[in-house]
């Protein structure tokens, strides 16, 4: 019997496309052919790791580290040395680049060959802008501020999107970067790189906290998007636990309730979510 405690689920949560898909392609290749070393965790969850480690998947730190005989780009991609070096070592690639993320690679890459500077709104210590960076072949230049742009050598500019960055923010850098240079720059190309599916996750988080008393992030805390959505959840003032697992939710915390939510970041399997629900549905919750 429940104690009506109703248990209600973000719309949106939980791997975006482009992780499920580098999770799929890792698994595929496992099941063929065995053994891959991916360059860097494949996704920030621990579960995750562990559990394509145990069908043969190792994390490697570099190339060095690759023993072979395959490894795997993660969907954050990599630079065009990292291909270059991966056949050079003769490697089999498995390459799990998200399609939009190589989509901002290619995009960086055409411009700088077309004489643009290339202006990356990211964190420049980002594997993704790193990446990014690199296509642009020293043609590019990566930063968060409207402050920190270099001295323009051509008169062409163009400017692209960390993928994870807010469409809206995006938007004001560029904004900001024309009110600044507009009397240097004749020509700039401007190409929303941005993915949709971090704004959806945190859109639904914050429709759901509309509707319950409090809301179970779910995800690992090593995990940068699991901790700003928890971050966005905590700014609506309703109670926000931030939980690795089932095993970390406390009783005490649904106690008297009679609605809570779950969420998860881009990064968490499914199979975690179920297990927070299954846990609330111990603790006399219904739904989710
Ligand atoms: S957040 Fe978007 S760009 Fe990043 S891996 Fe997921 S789908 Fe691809």
């Amino acid at each position: 019997m429940g104690n009506g405690l109703r248990i209600e689920l973000a719309r949106v949560y939980g791997f975006c496309p482009g992780v499920r898909r580098a999770v799929e392609m890792i698994e595929d290749h496992l099941a063929r052919e065995g053994r891959v070393a991916t360059l860097g965790a494949i996704v920030h969850n621990a579960r995750v790791v562990e559990t394509l480690s145990e069908k043969g998947a190792t994390v490697a730190r570099s190339l060095e580290e690759v023993e072979g005989p395959a490894v795997a780009i993660t969907a954050h991609g990599a630079g065009r040395e990292v291909y270059a070096e991966i056949e050079r070592r003769g490697l089999k690639l498995v390459d799990t680049t998200c399609p939009i993320v190589k989509r901002a690679q290619e995009a960086a890459r055409a411009l700088a060959q077309e004489g643009y500077t290339v202006l990356i709104y990211g964190e420049e210590a980002h594997p993704e802008v790193r990446g990014i960076l690199s296509w642009t072949e020293g043609k590019g230049h990566a930063t968060m501020s409207p402050d920190d742009i270099p001295e323009l050598t051509s008169k062409k500019l163009a400017i692209v999107s960390q993928t994870t960055k807010d469409q809206k923010a995006f938007w004001e850098f560029v904004r900001e970067v024309i009110a600044r240079l507009h009397s240097h720059i004749k020509d700039l190309r401007v190409v929303d790189t941005t993915c949709p599916e971090t704004g959806r996750r945190y859109r639904a988080a914050l429709e759901l906290a509309e509707r319950v008393q409090a809301i179970f992030v779910v995800g690992s805390r090593n995990s940068a998007n699991t901790r700003k959505l928890a971050e966005t959840c905590e700014r609506t003032g309703v109670p926000t636990y931030f939980i690795e697992d089932a095993r970390e939710l406390r009783p005490e915390w649904v106690r008297d309730l009679s609605c809570v939510g779950v969420t998860a970041g881009a990064s968490t399997p499914d199979e975690l979510v179920e297990e927070v629900v299954a846990r609330l549905r111990e603790l006399g919750g219904e739904g989710g």
